[in-house]
Parts: C-alpha cells; sequence; structure tokens
C-alpha cells in the first residue's frame, strides 16, 4: 500500500483502469470458455445419445433375434460418422453382441462400467452407455465411444483468440486509460501547480479555470473559493499588516521622540550635575575653583609630595583694602575688580597649579611640585607685580595690591589644615609689614597669631569696657607759640598687656571691621573733647582726627561726622581729618568722593604721612585736601640725611604751589624744627613739644603752654 501511496496519481489512475480492466476481462473470458466447454460436452452428449437411440432402433430386432451379423451392419453406418471411435452393443447379460471400431484405432472394449443412461467425459473422448428398451422391457446395452480431441482443439483455439482479444483490449485500456486519466489528473496537475506558485510568489490573485462539472471541476471552483477566501484574509491582513506597521512606525517615531526627549532630559540632567557639580566646585563670580575644590587638591598634591618626597607651596592671598573700594565704590565695581585679579592670578600660574577664591577678597595659589622653597617666593613675586598694574573698572582706575603669606609642605605643614593655618597667617605678617608683601611662615608667627587672635577677641570688648582711650599730641605754632591744634591718638589700655599702641590693634581692628564702631567712638570722643577745651577758654583749638581707609569708604562716616558735629555744637572749621597718603592714593577715587563730601561740611583734610605714598602732583591736585603732613619717615634723618631733607624741600615747594598747608610731624630734635622753620614750616608736631598725653593733662598744657615749650631755643 505504501508503495501504491508515493507513485504519481497518473499511474495510479492507470494502474487501477489496468486491474480493473485484467479483472473484467478475465472473468468475461472465463465465463465464454466455460459456457463454450458446457456447450461443447452438450452437443457431444445429445449426438452420442441420438447416434445411440438410431442403433438401439436399428438393432432392436437383431437383438432379440440374436443376429450378430444384422447387428453388425446397423453399426456400419457409423463408418460415416468421423468423431465416433468405437460403438459395442451389449446383451443383457452384459456380453458384446456387435462391435464397431474406427478403422486405426486401437480401443479396448470394456464392459459398461455402469447400466442406465450415462454420459461420462475423459480428456480424449466421451463415453455413452445407455439401455436398449422394447417395449419398456431392457434388452441390452449401447456403448458409445467419441472422439473429444476436436471439441478440445476447438477449445484451445478459442481460449487462444481470447487471450489474444484479453491483451487487446488490456493494450487498448493501457492507452485509453492513459488519455483518459488526464481529464483528471491535468486539471489536478494544474491545481497542483498555481497552489505551488501561490505558496512561491504570494500571490493570492491567481485562480484556475474549471473546464468541467464534476468533483474535479467542484475541487477547482472549492480551490478557487477558498483563494477568494485567503485573498480577503490575505487583503485584510494585508490592511492589518499595514495598519500595524503604521502603529508600529508611530510607536517607533512616538519611542524615538521619546527616547530624544529622555535623551534630551537625560543630558539636560547631566549638564545640571555638571553645572552643580561645577558650582559646588567653583566660586560663581571668578569661575576659579572654590575652597571645597582647593582643600582637595590640596589633599592630593600633598600625597603626591609624600610620595615623591617632594616639596609643594600654598600661597595665601588678602587683597589690601578691599573692603574699602567694595564700601565706597560698590559691589559690582568690586566684583568686576575680584574678576580681573582672578584673572592676572591665573596668568601668573602653570597649569599644575591652582588658584582658588576662598570668599571676599581671599585667593589661595596651590603649587603642588616644587623644587625650592624660593620658587613659591618667585610665583608670589610674579603675582604682586601683575596685581601691581592699575586696574581699569568702570572707569575707576584701581590699585589692587595683595599681601601674601607663603606655607612650605612639609616645613610649615604636613597637613592641609596646618598648611593653610600656616600660609594664613604669614599673610597676617604680611599685612601688618605694611601689605603689598610676600612673607614665608616661620614657626614664631603660630605664636603671634595665636596672640593676634586672642587680641582681636579682646579688641570686640574693648570699646564696651572702655579700655580705649584718646591721647591728644600737641601742633604747636611755632611762630605764635601756641598749641593751635591736638591730634586725637588713640590708645588701648589692655587689662593683661598694658597700653597697647593704635600700630598695632588698628589694622587688627579694621581687618574684623571694629574699626567702624571704634571709629565713631574716636569721632565723638574726640569732637566731645574739642568742645570741652572749647568750653574751658581755648575757642580758637583745633583738633586732627585719623580716618582709617576702611572707615573712609563706609557711607555712614559723613552723617556720623556730621551729627557730633550738631551734637556738640562746634564748628567745622576747627576740625581736621587726616588719612594717611598711601591710603588716599591707592583708592583715590573713593577717597575723593568721600572726602568732597566730609569738605561739604566744612571740615579740613590733611594728607597724613605724606612722602609715603608716591602721590603725583596730579593725584594731589584732584583731593579735596587742605594740608600735607610731612611723614616722620623723613623727619628723623633731618638733618643728617641730605637727601630726606631735598625731599622735605621738594614737598614744602610742592605744597606751596598748591597752595598746601603744611605740618611737620615726628619732630624731636630743636634742629629738625629749625629746619623746618627755616623752610617756613612753623607749624610743628613732634616729642620736641610732647608725647600724645591723656586728656586732663591737655588741659594743663593748654593752660601753660608758654613755658612749657623751649622755643626760645631756636630762635
Ligand atoms: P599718625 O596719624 O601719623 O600719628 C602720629 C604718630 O606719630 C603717633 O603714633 C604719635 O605718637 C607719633 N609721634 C608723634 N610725634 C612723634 C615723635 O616726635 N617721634 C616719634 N617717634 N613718634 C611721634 P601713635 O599714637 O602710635 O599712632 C600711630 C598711628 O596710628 C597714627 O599715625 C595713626 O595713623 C594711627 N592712629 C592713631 N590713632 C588713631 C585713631 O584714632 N584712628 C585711626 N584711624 N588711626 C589712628
Ligand atoms: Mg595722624
Ligand atoms: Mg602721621
Amino acid at each position: 500500500m505504501n508503495i501504491l501511496c508515493n507513485i504519481p496519481v497518473r499511474r495510479k489512475i492507470i494502474l487501477i483502469i489496468m486491474l480493473v480492466s485484467m479483472a473484467s476481462l478475465s472473468l468475461a473470458v472465463s465465463a465464454f470458455f466455460f459456457m463454450e466447454r458446457y456447450n461443447a460436452r452438450q452437443i457431444a452428449a445429445n449426438n452420442l445419445q441420438t447416434m445411440a437411440e438410431i442403433i438401439a432402433a436399428n438393432s432392436k430386432a437383431a437383438i432379440l433375434f440374436s443376429d450378430n451379423i444384422a447387428a453388425e451392419e446397423t453399426l456400419e453406418f457409423l463408418h460415416y460418422q468421423d468423431h465416433i471411435l468405437a460403438a459395442t452393443i451389449y446383451g443383457m447379460d452384459l456380453e458384446p453382441f456387435a462391435v464397431y471400431k474406427k478403422p486405426g484405432v486401437e480401443v479396448d472394449i470394456t464392459a459398461p462400467s455402469s447400466e442406465g443412461n450415462n454420459v461420462l467425459f475423459w480428456r480424449d473422448y466421451v463415453e455413452l452407455i445407455t439401455r436398449i428398451h422394447h417395449e419398456d422391457v431392457p434388452i441390452g446395452h449401447i456403448y458409445l465411444r467419441s472422439d473429444f480431441r476436436l471439441i478440445q482443439d476447438h477449445l484451445s483455439w478459442y481460449v487462444s483468440i481470447a487471450l489474444l482479444v484479453f491483451i487487446a483490449s488490456l493494450l487498448i485500456a493501457l492507452v485509453l486509460s492513459d488519455r483518459l486519466q488526464r481529464i483528471i489528473t491535468d486539471p489536478l496537475l494544474r491545481l497542483s501547480e498555481v497552489a505551488r506558485k501561490i505558496t512561491t510568489e504570494k500571490n493570492y490573485s491567481l485562480r484556475l479555470q474549471s473546464e468541467s462539472k464534476d468533483e474535479v471541476g467542484n475541487l477547482i471552483t472549492d480551490f478557487n473559493g477558498m483563494l477568494d477566501q485567503i485573498q480577503i484574509r490575505d487583503e485584510e491582513l494585508e490592511v492589518h499588516r499595514s495598519a500595524l506597521e503604521d502603529l508600529v512606525a508611530q510607536r517607533t517615531s512616538a519611542l524615538e521622540s521619546a527616547n530624544g526627549e529622555m535623551e534630551a532630559a537625560k543630558r539636560e540632567a547631566e549638564e545640571i550635575a555638571d553645572r552643580m557639580e561645577y558650582q559646588a566646585h567653583h566660586d560663581h563670580l571668578t569661575g576659579l575653583p572654590n575652597r571645597t575644590l582647593l582643600i582637595d587638591r590640596i589633599g592630593r598634591a600633598l600625597s603626591h609630595a609624600h610620595r615623591e618626597q617632594a616639596l609643594a607651596g600654598l600661597l595665601f592671598l588678602d587683597l589690601d583694602r578691599f573692603k574699602l573700594i567694595n564700601d565706597s565704590l560698590g559691589h559690582a565695581i568690586g566684583d568686576e575688580l575680584l574678576r580681573v585679579v582672578a584673572q592676572r592670578l591665573e596668568r601668573c600660574i602653570r597649569e599644575d597649579d591652582t588658584v582658588a577664591r576662598l570668599g571676599g577678597d581671599e585667593f589661595m595659589v596651590l603649587l603642588p611640585s616644587i623644587e625650592k622653597t624660593s620658587d613659591a617666593g618667585y610665583i608670589g613675586k610674579r603675582i604682586i607685580d601683575a596685581l601691581n598694574e592699575p586696574i581699569i573698572c568702570d572707569g575707576f582706575e584701581l590699585n589692587a595690591t595683595t599681601s601674601i603669606g607663603v606655607s612650605i609642605y612639609p616645613y610649615d605643614g604636613e597637613d592641609t589644615d596646618t598648611l593653610i593655618k600656616s600660609a594664613d597667617i604669614s599673610m597676617y605678617r604680611a599685612k601688618s609689614l605694611g601689605r603689598n608683601k610676600l612673607v614665608y611662615y616661620t614657626a614664631e608667627m603660630n605664636e603671634e597669631s595665636r596672640k593676634r587672635l586672642i587680641l582681636e577677641n579682646d579688641l570686640r570688648k574693648a570699646l564696651e569696657k572702655q579700655e580705649l582711650t584718646l591721647l591728644y599730641q600737641p601742633i604747636v605754632d611755632t611762630r605764635k607759640n601756641a598749641v593751635i591744634s591736638v591730634e586725637a591718638l588713640m590708645l588701648w589700655n589692655h587689662p593683661t598687656m598694658g597700653l597697647v599702641p593704635p600700630a598695632e590693634f588698628i589694622p587688627l581692628a579694621e581687618d574684623s571691621g571694629l574699626i567702624v564702631p571704634i571709629g565713631e567712638w574716636v569721632i565723638r570722643t574726640a569732637l566731645r573733647k574739642l568742645r570741652d577745651c572749647h568750653n574751658a577758654g581755648h575757642p580758637d583749638l583745633r583738633i586732627a582726627v585719623n580716618l582709617s581707609p576702611t572707615q573712609l569708604s563706609r557711607p555712614g562716616l559723613v552723617s556720623v561726622i556730621e551729627q557730633s558735629i550738631d551734637e556738640f555744637q562746634i564748628n567745622p572749621c576747627r576740625v581736621d581729618f587726616e588719612i594717611t597718603e598711601s591710603v588716599a592714593m591707592q583708592n583715590l577715587d573713593t577717597a575723593s568722593v568721600t572726602l568732597e563730601k566730609l569738605k561739604g561740611l566744612g571740615v579740613s583734610i590733611t594728607l597724613d604721612d605724606f612722602g609715603t605714598g608716591y602721590s603725583s602732583l596730579s593725584h594731589l591736585n584732584s583731593l579735596p585736601i587742605d594740608t600735607i603732613k610731612i611723614g616722620q619717615s623723613f623727619v628723623r634723618n633731618i638733618p643728617e640725611s641730605m637727601g630726606d631733607m631735598s625731599i622735605a624741600q621738594a614737598i614744602i615747594a610742592m605744597a606751596n604751589s598748591l597752595d598746601l598747608s603744611l605740618i611737620a610731624e615726628g619732630v624731636e630734635h630743636i634742629k629738625q624744627m629749625n629746619f623746618f622753620r627755616q623752610q617756613g614750616i612753623h607749624v610743628i608736631q613732634g616729642y620736641l613739644f610732647s608725647k600724645p598725653v591723656p586728656e586732663e593733662e591737655l588741659m594743663e598744657m593748654l593752660g601753660s603752654h608758654s613755658t612749657r615749650f623751649p622755643l626760645d631755643v631756636v630762635k
């Protein structure tokens, strides 16, 4: 069966037709053969029976009369019957009565094997035995033998013909089946072809022409119907697919845009994080690293230096008198100044170095790897030089000098905090040494710094505890031999340290901002004292009050002075305010604005310590000053130093030409006084006349000055 499954349909059809044809032909041939054989036998049997009856009728009398010869004559006609081989007439005793044998044929005549009518068919012949009756009484038997080979030959011939017909039929069936199977297989093959094409090309519009109304036709119709359905489904599927593709495309683009947005949001978040990270580690004003980042870098630098056994340097910078600029010109200019300073600092350092802003006017420079201690000084010097170049901000020409403290790893500290502290301390030392300087840290500074901290703390309480006091130093007009003015000089009566001179605590007060309330106290106390003096009978006495740079920068200064003048009912023209030349020169624009306002109140302005601030004539001209005080630094070496004398003379000439009054201060010796008097300077201040004295002594001095001052000596 399996073999049948695997052979093509057309072969199957041919095979089936052939088998059916063979079966039906075989049946037909067999039926005809057996019919023919039966008929041949019947004819043979009937023929013999007729012969027997003729013989019986003709031989009856011979038997009755036992006439053998007559009986044998009766049998003689059998010579004309070719197919009769032998004939025998028997009597009732079954003994042969007459015998006939075809000539040339050997026949064994035996007694009949059975009685009655009986036909027997043998291979080559047919036998008949029948009784002979006479008046219904059996009188003998007749035996006939007929040749059957003719009939057999006829049958053989017939079978041959049948076989030939059988084979011819089979051949015709084969040819016909081969032709006819196409009626069935051709549409099937076309169906299969179309199905294959559809499968490979996915073209569901292909159809098969149905040419018949039979099952194959139905199959094709159904197949086409199925294709219709598939095509509809396919089109629907196509629609769905394209809808799905559209949807997918939409989703994809939505996803892409969402992705894009997400990417953008991510980038933004990263940027924000970067910005935050940047802001967390950088100073927003200058863009420099801030304290946090600096400390981190110092930590790394120290670890590196430790590993490499190298040196690292730290520079602590504080701009000199930045507060003054900031307070007087405003924060915008202060900020701009800081930005410019930051840029200049960056230009002074190498790539590996870090310059950071700690806040306010404090900067720090980290030199992570230096070969020798002096390298740090070299960079520091470069910075000082760079900042000494004037900075133009909003039309103002500013001088932003800086004081620099230097500490070196590992000598001045092995950890970040100690190293910063050391640099900080040395920076303060630079400040106290007159600013615009670089100072290396030394171990002794630590003690000084500690003291300084204690001192600053004590200074906060000094005002409350009334530890501050004013001393008054007379300023004498040598022509009148009279005290025409007094300079109020502050002194701190420290509970444990005793008297602390202003040079030691005023820078501290300035740095801590305490100078503002202290300065106000000085102004009020001094003006009150002046009122007392006026009231005590010295109405022409003047007073000189020192102003610090920080005070000068505060907008409240003018109103404080105004209030005090009003309060103590003082004529403002009796009041001088002293500002040191160097301060005024560094912040010329600021100073001139405030000084103009003060001038507006009616007070006079004195340029103190003249000769130390490198004023040019034009600068002097732009400041609203009335008087110049020739500084101690020149006076000290007069008359020994010819140079100082020349400078003093030049200053005098310049002041005269600008129509400014002159005071010589720090005059300790008569020779010095004489020098100035010879130069036409008669207003003198100095130990020659008096040291600064407490208020009680001042009154006394004012009352008896003429006896105290040895002016006669110089006459
Ligand atoms: P200054 O304004 O130039 O004051 C003069 C200084 O020279 C005073 O020093 C005074 O005692 C000293 N002196 C005067 N005559 C002589 C002399 O013949 N020989 C010597 N060697 N020195 C003499 P002092 O009191 O120590 O004051 C120092 C500086 O402190 C002052 O210099 C002034 O700039 C500042 N100062 C003093 N009091 C105040 C104040 O109330 N406010 C402000 N802002 N500064 C003040
Ligand atoms: Mg002074
Ligand atoms: Mg002075």
